[in-house]
């Protein structure tokens, strides 16, 4: 069986059960556009602890939330179980950058292992791996990352100078916003209303 397919197989494993923590605003954006749905239909937010870099300050800084691609309940909105009884994503290569390197680990350097909470069902090793492949999206994802903290930074600033009560929609209006001038190059999205 393909690692991935494996994967979603194993009822053990925690990471589609509780939805994937590790997404970007690059993800977000990419199954936002392709699924034609605003991005609050399918994330919700949780704490975020004070140094966490994906802190997003709402309501004049009363709170400080993360986003997550949101949970139904049986998981991740996205996992799938077909009527023969086996899980799979169904956004396939939509999915998530961390969801899709599995079993690689997101942290920077060479491809390393993830260790997936609550699968015991095989013992993934670096063979597993596509070097090649998985070397490449580890590349798109700190730059995503990067990127990401960039954008949590700036509606930070803004959301604290802000008279009014900024909500999560907004903040992810503005991450569209945010997106669309990464890819066209302009400038960040208050730049051009200053
Ligand atoms: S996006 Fe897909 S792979 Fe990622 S947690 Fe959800 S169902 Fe699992």
């Amino acid at each position: 069986m393909e690692a991935r397919a494996q994967w979603h197989a194993c009822r053990a494993k925690a990471r589609c059960a509780r939805g994937p923590r590790q997404v970007t605003g690059a993800d977000i954006v990419r199954i936002s556009r392709t699924l034609a749905l605003e991005p609050w239909h399918f994330t919700e937010t949780a704490p975020a602890i004070a140094d966490d870099p994906t802190g997003i300050v709402l309501d004049k800084g009363r709170r400080r939330v993360f986003l997550k691609i949101a949970n139904a309940t049986n998981g991740c909105v996205f996992s799938i179980r077909t009527p023969s009884g086996a899980r799979g994503c169904g956004l396939g290569d939509l999915a998530p950058v961390s969801c899709r390197i599995f079993p690689a680990d997101t942290k920077d350097g060479a491809p390393a292992i993830r260790r997936e909470p609550g699968c015991d069902c095989r013992e993934w090793t670096l063979e597993d791996l596509d070097q090649e492949a998985v070397t490449e999206a580890l590349r798109t994802w700190s730059a995503d990352r990067d990127h990401w903290f960039e954008v949590v930074e700036r509606w930070n600033a803004l959301a604290s100078e802000s008279a009014e009560e900024l909500g999560i929609e907004d903040f992810q209006r503005y991450l569209l916003e945010a997106e669309s001038a990464r890819e066209t190059g302009a400038g960040w999205p208050e730049e051009a209303t200053a």
